[in-house]
């Protein structure tokens, strides 16, 4: 049979994969194919794809070498420096041999193999090591899947590749892997490999604190976040990666009435609900998970996710500000005085996660009145009530052309005290009105420095 004939071959009903791929992906088969290479579509995508999800990465394992990969698919790059490749947008590596990994982690390098058994069994869960494509340009596509992920899938069970304990111990990131995938998947970790799991629970702490981070925020992005970090509690994994989180499943949360709850059951509660109110926003999921720490614990732990500072600031504001103590004889300007606390950039999260807080909480009394809170925020809004220096009638030049001062922090402090009177009162925010009482401020201030620098005993 000639090359060409059997890439013409891969588009016969028969030839096709049994589940739905993208046309790159089945492009860069037939690319490696008709270079007279065997290779594969695994892991992930094909995972996925029989599971009816979107598949956003194909990953292809083929028996070319790197330098190979590259040469067949001009403007394609090394994605790593273990050799995988990206070419057309998915990534390409080579089949290698599982060897020897010292210190519970992913080898330093890697063994290349020219056998696909080899490669699938050197994969993590069974339900990622189902293969399908041809050994070469003159065989017949098919589906390898020696693990049987295929009755995996079938039977929702997340299941160690091999012997569960020896996988486990060759590399500890595993167990974050198997939990994150059984979490989004919501499928049930088989139990012989779960007790691997809990056995090598400690062994997390070889995985570098970056790689950690990684995987625990992609598990924040799952439709239940909560799924996985039960198990991760559940396993041991929690205290050895995020102890001031497990810590909270030592205390019982008093705000609601259920009795068994602990404050880590809470935070978990809030987490999933901010992913329904809220979905994809990374942000209000760590404020909504960390919020029972308080501010400086919740700071360590984002630190420890590798989380931004621009974001962790935000992160902190959100939680400082979540409780907001509200009682209904609160003034309109006290409402106004919440908002600003928080910022006008943040005040949409806030919100969001007070939703997501009462919608975990099972505490009615404190649901009403975080509604009525809410309302009366939305009413401030809606009617315009300025909350920050931009939204003033007036600005520094204004105040400081009106006063005849020079540029100086006097200014900074006069508009801050003029915000204060509009929060307190906002039909103060008319230009004229402003300026007057930018005049008596001044006054005021420069009576009490002038008080101030006047001697001791002289009145
Ligand atoms: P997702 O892309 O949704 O995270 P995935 O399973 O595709 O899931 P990748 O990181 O893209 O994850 O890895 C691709 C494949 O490589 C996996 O399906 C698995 O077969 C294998 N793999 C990845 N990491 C490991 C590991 N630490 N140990 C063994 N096999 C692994
Ligand atoms: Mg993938």
């Amino acid at each position: 049979m000639t090359t060409s004939a059997s890439i013409a071959e891969a588009g016969s009903a028969d030839e096709r994969p049994p589940f739905r791929v993208a046309p790159e992906a089945i492009s860069v088969l037939e690319s490696l194919w008709h270079a007279g290479h065997g290779a594969y579509l695994v892991g992930g995508g094909v995972r996925d794809s029989y599971l009816g999800l979107q598949v956003v990465d194909w990953d292809v394992a083929t028996d070319a070498r790197p330098e190979q990969i590259l040469a067949i698919f001009p403007g394609s790059t090394y994605k790593n420096r273990f050799g995988t490749v990206l070419a057309q947008g998915l990534e390409i590596t080579t089949f290698r041999r599982d060897h020897r990994y010292a210190d519970h982690r992913r080898p330093e390098r890697v063994t290349f193999s020219e056998d696909v058994y080899e490669d699938l069994a050197r994969r993590d869960l069974t339900i990622n090591a189902i293969a399908w494509g041809r050994r070469g340009p003159d065989s017949k596509p098919r589906e390898l899947d020696p693990a049987d992920g295929r009755g995996d899938l079938e039977d929702r069970l997340v299941r160690a590749v091999g012997a569960p304990e020896r996988r486990f111990d060759e590399d500890a990131l595993r167990l974050l892997r198997a939990i994150r995938i059984a979490a989004r998947l919501d499928f049930t970790i088989e139990p012989i490999t779960y007790a691997a799991m809990t056995e090598h629970a400690r062994d997390i702490s070889w995985v570098s604190e970056e790689r950690v981070a990684t995987e625990v925020r992609r598990m924040l992005a799952g439709p239940t976040p909560s799924r996985a970090f039960h198990m991760l509690l559940e396993t041991g994994i929690l205290a050895a990666t995020l102890p001031e989180l497990a810590a909270l499943a030592d205390q019982p949360e008093t705000a609601t009435t259920s009795s068994t709850a602990t404050r880590l059951d809470h935070a978990l509660a809030t987490l999933d609900s901010a992913r329904i109110t809220a979905p994809g926003q990374e942000r209000l999921a760590l404020a909504a998970l960390l919020h029972p720490l308080g501010v400086d614990l919740a700071g360590t732990v984002l630190e420890r996710l590798r989380v931004s500072g621009r974001d962790s600031d935000a992160i902190l504001r959100i939680i400082e500000t979540l409780p907001a103590d509200y009682r209904p004889d609160w003034s309109d300007a006290n409402v106004r005085r919440d908002m600003r606390r928080v910022g006008a950039d943040l005040l949409d999260d806030l919100l969001l996660l007070r939703q997501a807080h009462v919608d975990a909480s099972s505490d009615a009394a404190a649901a009403a009145l975080d509604d009525e809170l809410r309302a009366r925020i939305h009413a401030q809004r809606a009617a315009a009530a300025p909350l920050t220096l931009g939204e003033l009638a007036v600005d520094g030049r204004d105040v400081r052309d009106t006063l005849g001062l020079p540029e100086s922090p006097a200014i900074g402090r006069i508009l801050d005290r003029l915000l204060e009177d509009v929060i307190a009162d906002p039909s103060l925010n008319q230009r004229m009105t402003l300026l007057t009482r930018a005049n008596l401020i001044l006054d005021e201030q420069t009576l009490r420095v002038a008080g101030t620098a006047r001697p001791s005993g002289i009145r």
